[in-house]
């Protein structure tokens, strides 16, 4: 194997994968992408809940995840494919507050004026819409597993064209959509060097000793990003590390199937949604502490949860939804987050290498951020527009930026 490209994109996960389409669309650059793994989906993409929720504490940040979810909202127009495999489903995005009293109707006005379609729920509103949901403002006991009597009351904050999608069947597509258009792109290709000369990128080389030449050089290989920062002799401040992540996985009774909304419990500190049309339930965590498992080796980590874990996010979901059985199988997986342990906000743009980019340290957000995300490089790379742009500031983002400040370092920053 050997060539000359404009770009080459290492990685094949949904952040490289958008990076690519966005800039087929826009440019008639020659793209490489190449992947070390046999398929898409092989690193934290093909174990992403995918969840694709707005609101951020940032308003910088809901601008891009409202502009990467459009995308996915309108994914054959985006993707130019007349049967994607992929599909949004739109069960909308409700986060539970508890007992933050106000916290629904300022979330609510901050995006109105974002654009973002969101309603704020009240008890009955609830009952009515997803009636198997607990409306109690409590959290539960996770230490002792103790009961106590629900409390109802709170304000419910709903976000009405919030959802997820299958992410390996969408990196899938925008596979297809990238070859359609031209794009080349090779698997089984593991980069094992960035080459330069002179303060600029050239190419790189693969492990099986062939070389490719381009002046542009993206890196978005997710939690295996590290080595590659290396190869290029670059020392960011940013502390990007792989970190495990445990997911449940837990069949649905016929009753639930269809009546849940993907939800975030704040106080209870987990979120879930629906999965193959509701036969399963995924469950997953929302606080900090449970994103604190760093891993040396991105190949070699614990892929199934620790009992512990699984028994306190189920104890809390039987809070939530309390006609949910006992019964049923309940599995388990985890996946690595690159989490940026600063500002838990990806780093997005040049670098001090001429022509080398970085779209690396996406934390818990890259799936719903990846297509805005890709516009933001393609834009920077090629200097063309596209319908399917972000109105995000990349200054924001960029690798020689301060660390953002941020009350919690949690998936909910
Ligand atoms: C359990 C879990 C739940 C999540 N839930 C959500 C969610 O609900 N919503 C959300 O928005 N985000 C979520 N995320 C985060 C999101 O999935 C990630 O931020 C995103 O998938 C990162 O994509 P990526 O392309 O950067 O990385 P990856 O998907 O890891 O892709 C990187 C690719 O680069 C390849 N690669 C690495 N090194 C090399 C090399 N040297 N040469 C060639 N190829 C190489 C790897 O094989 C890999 O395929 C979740 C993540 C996990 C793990």
């Amino acid at each position: 194997m050997q060539g000359n490209f404009d770009v080459i994109i290492i990685g094949a996960g949904i952040i490289g994968l958008s990076t690519a389409w966005q800039l087929a669309r826009r440019s008639r650059l020659r793209v490489l992408v190449l992947e070390k793994g046999a398929g898409v989906g092989e690193g934290s993409t093909g174990a992403s809940s995918a969840v694709c929720r707005y609101r951020y504490s940032l308003d910088t940040v809901v601008q891009l995840a409202r502009d990467g979810i459009k995308a996915y909202r309108h994914w054959e127009e985006f993707t130019g494919l007349a049967e994607p495999a992929a599909r949004f489903e739109q069960d909308g995005v409700l986060w539970l507050t508890g007992q933050s009293a106000g916290w629904a109707a300022r979330e609510h006005a901050r995006m109105q004026g974002l654009g973002i379609a969101t309603e704020v729920l009240k008890d009955s509103d609830l009952a009515e819409r997803f009636p198997a949901l607990s409306t109690c403002t409590l959290a539960p006991d996770l230490e002792t597993g103790e009961e106590h009597d629900c409390v109802g009351g709170g304000e419910h904050f709903f976000e009405v064209e919030g959802g997820y999608m299958d992410p390996t069947a969408a990196a899938s597509d925008l596979l297809a959509a990238c070859r359609g258009a031209g794009v080349t792109v090779h698997f089984n290709a593991a980069v094992a060097e960035i080459r330069q000369a002179g303060g600029a990128v050239t190419g790189v080389s693969l492990a099986d000793g062939s070389h490719y030449a381009a002046g542009c050089v993206v890196n978005a290989a997710g939690p295996w990003c590290n080595v590659l920062l290396h190869s290029a002799g670059l020392s960011l401040p940013w502390r990007l590390s792989p970190t495990r992540i445990q997911i449940v996985y837990l069949d649905l009774p016929p009753a639930l199937q269809t009546a849940l909304p993907v939800t975030v419990d704040m106080d209870a500190g987990i979120y879930f949604r629906r999965q193959n049309r509701g036969q399963q339930l995924v469950l997953g965590s929302t606080l900090e502490s449970d994103e604190q498992e760093r891993v040396a080796d991105p190949e070699n980590f614990n892929r199934l949860a620790d009992d512990s874990f699984m028994q306190a996010k189920l104890h809390a979901l039987h809070h939530r939804i309390p006609s949910l059985p006992y019964t049923g199988r309940v599995t388990s997986y985890c996946g690595l987050y690159t989490v940026n342990e600063q500002d838990v906000h990806p780093v997005i743009g040049p670098t001090q290498l001429a022509g080398f980019y970085l779209a690396n340290g996406f934390s818990g957000h890259g799936f719903k951020l990846a297509p805005a995300a890709g516009a933001l490089l393609a834009r920077m790379i090629s200097g063309e527009q596209d319908a399917f742009d972000t109105t995000a500031d990349p200054a924001f983002f960029r690798v020689d930026r301060a660390p953002i400040a941020l009350s919690s370092k949690s998936v909910l920053a």
